[in-house]
């Protein structure tokens, strides 16, 4: 065993893993990076298919993001945010504020502050606090006095949703199996069904080889569950505080896309019911969600999905602006640095900025903040790889490659074990099941998701399941051969694993 891997071993405990699982074998120890590659400890190379956990945008070993971290090193890598401003981090916040206020028609409400701080879990821990309590403040209650049971701030997310790790974070999500053993440390939130057309109830459709939100019957009933559960709680008098939303896709509740409308519309609803909008875009920011366009109104025409195949002039860098949707706050995370180094971000409006704007001696301050906050060196990749994203080359790739994912992924419905493949741009989830005939699913126990990504590995592709949902997700420089070898790979190990 390569002495890297035995200190692995010895020393480190992996984030989501069994440990149990993981001491049996050597671990592929990676050296390098280049572009879409990945290489180990001895030379092996890897296509790094889920863009090293969603986070790559423009590949590894960037010219011009190395570049720009050489630069920033030769002034300084970091100095706090508490009581200091940085150069960076003051352009990349205005930067932000520019690309979440496009010049279309997504121009209410403006989102002008931004809150910095290192990871996804902490971008929403940061909208999660300022939304409770600005809901508070709004409500007369003044700083430091506590609510009744009644009057506080209620949160409502999506099933199976995932925000984050932190105590805050896992309280806004609804995924049983990290909830079970810290239910004593979270606040409750409510959860409210989320369109997962594949296993819909209300999808009276029989499987079909297609993306099943394209052949899907249904009266749109999960709007109508939206729609009650708001009201409902509306009329307890107190309306939820905010509404959390992954926009378009929800990632790590399986790669569940949105049908075209539903965003729109649950948002439109949301925003009647009194509840802010916390759009969580830590998975689906910065281009990722492609050229997917703007859809017509749903309600009059439920089954006409258009797949979204007009790009517009220029592709929308957050998931939100696709359904012309503004959100009162935006996380955004993992590509926010092109995928080089942890920060987070969180936009919010000059109201609830204005809520916590006061006299020192009203304690009206954010109480809240990061050693790392702002780091420049953080803030001097995200400045660059914001430059590449906008720039023709970028735009041009990215098209291409989800055209090319989009071709390239048809291959995979001739296998009976493949239940569903669902695109939004340059995201791919491919449903794993027993049968397509029968949707019926392989049980956690059998692992099928990760036998399929382990046999995957041994063909020199790297990416990690959802349970049962195998995520495609390349950087945005990858080629079509590659694609091709990514999805014969895919192809190939599902018939060796499952067949
Ligand atoms: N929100 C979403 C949508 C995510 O996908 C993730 C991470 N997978 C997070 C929040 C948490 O981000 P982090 O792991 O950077 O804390």
């Amino acid at each position: 065993m390569h002495r890297l891997a035995n200190l692995d071993r010895q020393f480190v405990w992996h984030p989501f893993t069994q440990m149990r699982d993981w001491v049996r074998q050597e671990p592929i120890v990676i050296a390098e990076g280049d572009g879409s590659i990945l290489r180990d400890v001895y030379g092996r190379e890897y296509f790094d298919a889920n863009s090293s956990i969603w986070t790559n945008l423009h590949g590894h070993n960037h010219p011009k993001i190395n570049a720009a971290l050489q630069r920033q090193l030769k002034k300084i890598a970091h100095s706090s945010a508490l009581g200091l401003a940085n150069e960076p981090a003051s352009i990349l916040a205005a930067k932000l504020v520019k690309l979440a206020n496009p010049q279309s028609a997504v121009r209410n409400p403006q989102l002008n502050k931004v809150f910095f701080s290192d990871d996804g879990s902490t971008a929403l821990e940061v909208a999660l606090k300022l939304a409770y309590e600005f809901t508070r403040r709004a409500h007369g209650k003044s700083v430091g006095q506590t609510s009744s049971r009644a009057s506080q701030p209620k949160f409502l997310s999506l099933e199976g949703a995932y925000h984050g790790d932190t105590v805050g974070a896992v309280a806004l999500g609804h995924i049983d199996l990290f909830h079970r053993s810290y239910s004593g440390l979270l606040f409750r939130t409510d959860k409210v069904m989320a369109p997962y057309c594949y296993r819909c109830p209300f999808n009276r459709a029989k499987p079909e080889r297609a993306d099943a939100r394209e052949y899907r019957k249904c009266n749109w009933e999960c709007v109508g569950k939206v729609e009650q559960k708001l009201s409902v709680q509306k009329k307890r008098g107190n309306p939820y505080a905010a509404f959390v939303f992954e926009p378009l896709i929800q990632g790590a509740a399986g790669m569940i896309p949105q049908p075209p409308g539903w965003l729109r519309h649950v948002a439109g609803l949301a925003r009647a019911h009194g509840a802010l909008l916390i759009a969580d875009e830590v998975m689906t920011g910065f281009g990722r969600t492609g050229s997917v366009a703007a859809v017509c109104d749903h309600r009059t025409s439920p089954s006409n999905f258009s797949g979204g195949h007009r790009p517009p002039l220029q592709p929308n860098i957050f998931a939100s602006h696709h359904e012309n949707v503004q959100p009162d706050f935006l996380c955004v995370a993992k590509g926010l640095t092109g995928g080089y180094l942890p920060m987070a971000a969180t936009l919010m409006t000059r109201k609830v900025f204005d809520a916590f704007f006061g006299k020192y001696e009203e304690f009206k301050t954010f109480f809240h903040g990061h050693s790392y906050t702002g780091n420049q060196l953080g803030a001097a990749a995200a400045l660059a790889s914001l430059e590449i994203l906008q720039g023709p080359a970028s735009i041009r790739s990215r098209r291409a490659l989800e055209k090319i994912l989009r071709e390239e992924l048809q291959t995979l419905w001739s296998l009976s074990n493949v239940g569903d493949i669902r695109q939004v741009g340059l995201i791919a989830g491919i449903e794993l099941v027993q049968n397509w005939r029968t949707r019926k699913p392989f049980a956690l126990h059998e692992r099928a998701g990760i036998r399929v990504c382990e046999t995957m590995a041994k063909r020199g592709v790297l990416t990690r399941p959802v349970g049962n949902v195998i995520v495609l997700m390349p950087p945005y420089c990858a080629t079509r051969a590659q694609v091709r070898r990514m999805v014969a790979a895919l192809e190939d190990s599902v018939r060796t694993a499952l067949q």
